[in-house]
């Protein structure tokens, strides 16, 4: 199959719009990478301009080491599946398949057996005589992925693909994908705004920004070393809880103390805050490194709960400290009362320390994972 390479691309639009700056991605061969980030981030453009469907402004864009800036889409063998399938409507399944081929002046025996190989894979081999309007949007989703692979691309690229579809659907086609990916062995890169989406189908994803990566790498290294506050708040919900602090020294240990309580960071995370000793951070823990404590005082984040969250395998609990809201995920044995008293015990281990000015993670991190 693939490896894409993205070497200092940028795209400014007509009207000097910069949608896309710097970025510098590495697909590899057979990897399912997406790309997420909010709406107007640059992702789009990035996968359009690998696409072949708009110029690059700046950088080199490479398939398998060869530069492709200047090679029309329909010589780039990649193939793109859209949000809104784009399928003919008065063309049968079949004759969707088959087009892209037929013009491409393949043999009709091939295309056939193409076409017969893709619904098998897609499970709509008995679709394939009904026209767009008589298939449900699952199906026609299955159609549009039939008519990419038919072609047999190089590279699959997927714009926000199941974003159409109700949340049952999304989450049975998110796993047809996820297989589909591992039995046809393809090199993909997937769009979508959708953090869940993003952490459970990628090998790997890039977090993007304001037309920038922010960080590239496996959905758990991210999820877990975020470089900054957008990364650690965009993945995981609920998100990730932040409470600016004072780092202090004191008797020989680094604390932090958010006014309310004091709190002792990990041994490894005292180091690298001694810096900040005098100065205000972001700490950032995740709902579910907040468990419930019996006992309050040392190590112990006391709260009144707000709101009580019953999700059946688990509960969320809004609560306030007398500065900060925060969310706790807690297993649902206990049952908690608005308006109650509350400590939480935080896994010190798992928390994080953001620059309170630049928002940069203060542990040390990768920008990407495998650089
Ligand atoms: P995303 O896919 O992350 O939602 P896009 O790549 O579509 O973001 O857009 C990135 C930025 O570029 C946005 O600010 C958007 O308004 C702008 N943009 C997109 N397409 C065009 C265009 N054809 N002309 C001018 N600006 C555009």
């Amino acid at each position: 199959m693939a490896k894409v390479e993205l070497k200092k691309i940028g795209k400014v639009y007509e009207g000097n719009v910069r949608a896309v700056d710097d970025a510098n991605i590495t697909i590899n061969d057979r990897e399912f990478v997406v790309l997420v980030g909010p709406s107007g981030c640059g992702k789009s453009t990035t996968l359009r301009m690998v696409a072949g469907l708009e110029d690059i402004t700046e950088g080199e864009l490479s398939i398998d080491g060869k530069i492709v800036n200047d090679v029309p889409p329909k010589d780039r063998d990649i193939a793109m599946v859209f949000q809104n399938y784009a399928l003919y409507p008065h063309m049968t399944v079949y004759e969707n398949m088959a087009f892209g081929l037929r013009i491409r002046k393949l043999p009709k025996d091939e295309i056939d057996k193409r076409v017969r190989d893709a619904a098998k894979t897609l499970d709509i081999e008995k679709l394939l005589d009904r026209r767009p309007k008589q298939l449900s949007g699952g199906q026609r989703q299955r159609v549009a992925i039939g008519r990419a692979i038919v072609r047999n691309p190089k590279v699959f690229l997927f714009d926000e693909p199941l974003s159409n579809l109700d949340a049952k659907l999304r989450v049975q086609m998110r796993i047809e994908l996820i297989e589909l990916h591992d039995r046809l062995n393809a090199t993909m890169i997937y769009v979508t705004h959708d953090q869940v989406e993003a952490m459970t189908m990628g090998t790997k994803i890039v977090v993007m920004r304001d037309g920038k990566v922010q960080q590239i790498g496996s959905p758990l290294y991210l999820y877990n070393q975020p470089i900054n506050k957008f990364v650690a708040g965009f993945l995981g919900t609920p998100p990730m809880n932040f409470m600016t602090v004072k780092v202090v020294e004191e008797g020989g240990a680094v604390k932090v103390d958010e006014g309310s309580f004091v709190l002792t960071p990990a041994p490894a995370h005292q180091a690298l805050l001694k810096p900040y000793v005098g100065k205000e951070v972001s700490f950032g823990i995740r709902p579910e490194d907040l468990p419930h404590s019996e006992s309050r005082g040392q190590g112990t984040i006391p709260a009144k709960v707000n709101v009580v969250e019953p999700l059946g395998a688990d509960i969320n609990v809004y609560a306030a400290t007398a500065k900060h809201s925060l969310t706790a995920r807690l297993p649902p044995h206990h049952v908690f009362k608005a308006g109650e008293e509350i400590a939480f015990a935080p896994v010190m281990t798992k928390a994080c320390y953001f620059d309170k000015e630049s928002e940069v993670s203060i542990l040390p991190v990768k920008w990407d994972e495998q650089a």
